[in-house]
């Protein structure tokens, strides 16, 4: 089946990106573990007037058989931010997932990561699987070179060793027809050296830009401990996609070790919904997204 010739253009994951390159600020792209935080973003998107891309790790789909990835486009659908909120498969690593996924799940986009098989052959497979995306109005995200490191849900690549990204390989990734990049420029999975912090070399990431030249979107990853003032380096040297991890969701687990033993169940889970809309709001307007998702009157009723 061939895609839709305007699918691009329907695809809120694509729009919404367009419009933060166009507008130079960054959107959140966050990960969900469970109904707190889905609560807790899209709340947030509402508080801050801003876009925002929840993503899960292919950890999600499995454990909840797709039941979270359902309760988030519920949760997106009844909101009155519904035409900015991005549903997103993050470090999708498994071939037969990623096809089951993009056939029986609401999903706006899905990172395509083949990046732990070596290039030609990270190259093919992502090719195949942008196509198969497309047919169904999906959009794709895909790692040229390899970021070192893991995180909680994702850890397939964590003992491979990385490779900092390199021009050609922007074109070649390009040619599969992605719609963003997740480039490998010192950012890292998981934790920094906390004696250093992240190390990042931006003149290779000004490089990746200047050839990237607007034709897909690119996607920061590895954000953890980033500090108000690096992350917005990153957004200047034209990251759009900020995916982040800890930096949001910090206080709230702070939140639940403090008081699991105190507080009854669901004052615990609604006070760290609560501590997820403050975190992700203030990042929001560090990103520069606040305020950018503007209500229309069509989107501003609420749909129960
Ligand atoms: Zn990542």
């Amino acid at each position: 089946m061939d895609p839709a010739s305007d699918w691009k253009e329907k695809n809120k994951s694509i729009r919404v990106l367009r419009a933060a390159e166009k507008d130079r600020y960054g959107v959140i792209a966050a990960i969900a573990y469970n109904i707190e935080h889905i609560l807790g973003f899209v709340k947030a998107a509402e508080v801050a007037q801003s876009p925002i891309i929840i993503q899960f790790f292919p950890w999600a789909v499995t454990y909840s058989s797709g039941l979270l990835i359902r309760a988030a486009a519920d949760a997106i659908s009844h909101s009155s931010m519904r035409d900015h909120i991005v549903l997103h498969m993050d470090h999708a690593q498994d071939y037969d997932l990623i096809k089951q996924s993009a056939g029986q799940l609401p999903f706006d986009s899905i990172m395509v990561d083949m990046s732990h098989y070596e290039k030609e052959e990270n190259l093919s497979k992502t090719r195949e699987l942008v196509a198969y995306c497309q047919q169904r109005g999906i959009a794709t995200e895909a790692e040229p070179g390899r970021i070192e490191g893991g995180e909680d849900g994702v850890v397939d690549t964590a003992e491979l060793e990385g490779s900092k990204t390199t021009p050609e390989e922007v074109d070649d990734f390009i040619a599969t027809g992605v719609d963003a990049l997740a480039p490998a420029f010192g950012n890292m999975h998981g934790e920094y050296d906390a004696r250093t912090g992240p190390r990042l070399d931006f003149q290779r990431l000004h490089q990746i830009r200047e050839k990237v030249n607007r034709r897909v979107s690119i996607a920061l990853h590895g954000t953890n401990g980033f500090s108000p003032a690096l992350l917005e380096k990153c957004i200047a040297e034209g990251c759009t996609k900020i995916n982040v991890n800890r930096i949001v969701l910090d206080n709230y687990y702070a939140h639940l070790r403090q008081h699991a033993a105190t507080l009854t169940h669901t004052q615990l889970m609604e006070e760290g919904t609560q501590k997820v809309v403050d975190l992700t709001v203030r990042w929001m307007g560090i990103c520069g997204s606040a305020g950018k998702a503007r209500l229309t009157s069509e989107s501003s009723s609420q749909h129960l």
